[in-house]
């Protein structure tokens, strides 16, 4: 029960990673508000199946895309709960192709979704950290921001974008005692990864050294990490969670 003082706001709550990071913070103890964008049903029913253990685990509907919405978003938690403690940037998407062929309505609902919507719940949840004096962020990116992939240009950039945002905002928030941190997972079991044949996850295979994908709760587990107390003495790191894909 590390977090049972804690308020979180993780955005793309409700499945894949996000899902496993809301159990993880609340199984720890935290007060988590998640996000989800049209899944409502089953967002609803999966805090309403954590509420029942106790734990105040609430779902909102809020596109990452929309400034105003997060700064409403921000407001209603810091009324209802009486601050933010995590905010965990997690929802994202993909929409890929080669560039040659890409369109710019795929190249811009990338960017704003998964690289504006970081901007967006940061800056409206950075004057109730600071007036505490306490903080954690957490991006999640992922490893094709660090070394690309082909057929996700749009998504790469947003990704690696993220991770400067990281720094730049970890060197601004420091002396407020915000930790500002990011992680980039390689291939981990989602909905986003669903799709693959057998023969494309041979091929992933044999770039992972652990020789299997991430499970979301692999990714979970880091965040717990980086929001907890002992990860006080760091900011501006971005820890891989791929199975040893990437090795800086
Ligand atoms: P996922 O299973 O597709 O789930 C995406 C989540 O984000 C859902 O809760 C979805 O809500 C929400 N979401 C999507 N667009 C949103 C928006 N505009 N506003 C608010 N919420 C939105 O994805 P995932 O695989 O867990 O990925 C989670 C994060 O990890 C993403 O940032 C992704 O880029 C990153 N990542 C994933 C992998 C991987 O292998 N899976 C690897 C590296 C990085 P609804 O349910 O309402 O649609």
């Amino acid at each position: 029960m590390r977090f049972k003082d804690n308020v979180a706001i993780v955005t793309g709550g409700s499945r894949g990673i996000g899902r496993a990071i809301v159990e993880g913070l609340a199984q720890n103890g935290a007060t988590v508000i998640f996000t989800y964008k049209s899944s409502k049903d089953s967002a609803e029913r999966f805090a309403a199946e954590h509420n029942s253990y106790g734990n105040k685990v609430e779902a909102i509907q809020h596109d990452a895309s929309d400034t105003e919405g997060a700064n409403r978003l921000v407001e209603y938690v810091v009324k209802t709960y009486g601050g933010v403690d995590f905010l965990v940037n997690n929802a994202g998407i993909t929409r890929d192709q080669l560039l040659i062929r890409m369109s710019e309505t795929d190249w811009d609902f990338v960017i704003t979704n998964n690289l504006k919507g970081v901007y967006n719940l940061s800056k409206a949840v950075l004057r109730p950290m600071m007036g505490k004096r306490y903080g954690k962020i957490v991006n999640i990116s992922s490893v094709v921001g660090l070394v690309g992939n082909a057929g996700q240009t749009n998504y790469a950039a947003a990704k690696a974008g993220i991770l400067g945002f990281t720094k730049a905002l970890a060197r601004e928030v420091a002396s407020r005692n915000i930790g500002v941190n990011a992680i980039a997972p390689g291939f981990i079991e989602t909905d986003l990864t669903g799709n693959l044949t057998d023969d494309q996850r041979q091929k992933l295979h044999e770039q992972i050294p652990l020789k299997r994908l991430g499970k979301t709760d692999d990714v979970a587990r880091v965040v717990c990490f980086l929001c907890s107390t002992d990860a006080d003495y760091m900011t501006g790191q971005v820890l891989c969670v791929d199975g040893g894909m990437v090795m800086s």
